[in-house]
């Protein structure tokens, strides 16, 4: 992506000095988390919790280790944590990046919405952290967080989406950060309340579906930012090789691959995100329209 001196956005909190309490566990859940939008107005805080640990037992790629059950009480105190209290650990050209995508999110979405569209937070923490949804970690990978209206993130994805998923590149970070923000969008659309309520009345293999559907219409979200994204001169940020890039983190974080990989068997009613070749889709569905009525489902 071709950045230069655009404005950083000042919808931020830098929480990584203030986190460091963790489950010490560490690792991630896989995927991009995203479980409590549907989920934590709905069933409260212990549905939270227990849906995010359904996720880790089928991914099993977290390290959660049945850890955080009992909500925010077991917090513990990070054996790992390495920078004093109050310190932010963040690396400051990640900051800048991030910061530049979510200015970035908020010119489009601003110009898409009519003017009609108040931004998000994204909040950087460090392990663990307490968002309006209830415990945030690591683990979870990064979400929205519709009580508060808040992103949050560790960066320590960035570096798991790069090496173990095998999906570098600036693009595909910038992908995790517009497919939460996209998840804002349908929240100001009042399309999270109707997914809740559509929940509720619904089995939970129906739930999942809707819950699909939210999910990919996110990640078309994020191609329309991608594809609307432009530099003071109005020239596209997107350099050649960036939507591969994004491209390569939807392919790796789809349900069926993450379930091949971790329990060696795909079970699509547990689906909460969709296939690698949906996810791919949505995101180039987006990206080569522009426009969000694409999106619609
Ligand atoms: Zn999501």
């Amino acid at each position: 992506m071709r950045f230069g001196d655009e404005r950083e956005s000042s919808n931020f909190e830098d929480a990584t000095g203030r986190s460091g309490m963790g489950f010490g566990g560490g690792g991630f859940g896989g995927g991009l988390g995203c479980l409590l939008p549907l989920i934590a107005s709905r069933f409260g805080i212990g549905g939270v919790i227990v849906l995010v640990i359904g996720y880790f037992l089928l991914s099993s790629l977290g390290g959660l280790g049945g850890g955080g059950s009992g909500g925010g009480g077991s917090l513990v105190p990070s054996s790992q944590q390495s920078a004093p209290a109050g310190q932010s650990t963040l690396d400051p050209n990640t900051r800048h990046f991030m910061l530049q995508v979510l200015a970035s999110t908020e010119d489009v979405w601003g110009k898409l919405l009519n003017n009609q569209y108040t931004p998000t937070t994204l909040v950087a923490y460090s392990r663990a952290y307490q968002s309006g949804c209830g415990a945030a970690e690591s683990a979870m990978g990064p979400f929205y967080c519709p009580t508060d209206k808040k992103i949050y993130l560790d960066t320590e994805f960035f570096n798991e989406l790069s090496q173990r998923f095998q999906a570098p590149g600036d693009f595909a970070q910038a992908y995790v950060i517009a497919h939460e923000v996209g998840h804002h969008v349908q929240d100001l659309e009042g399309r999270l309340d109707e997914a809740h309520n559509a929940q509720a009345r619904a089995s939970e293999t129906q739930g999942n579906a809707i819950q699909v559907k939210v999910e990919l219409q996110a990640d078309c979200y994020a191609g329309v930012w991608a594809a609307n994204a432009k530099d003071p001169e109005g020239r596209p940020v997107m350099e050649q090789g960036d939507f591969e890039e994004g491209m390569r983190a939807a392919e790796a974080i789809g349900d069926d691959t993450l379930q091949r990989q971790s329990q060696g068997q795909v079970v699509p009613d547990s689906f909460t995100h969709g296939t690698s070749a949906q996810r791919m889709e949505a995101l180039q569905r987006g990206y080569k329209s522009g426009d969000p009525n694409v999106c619609k489902f």
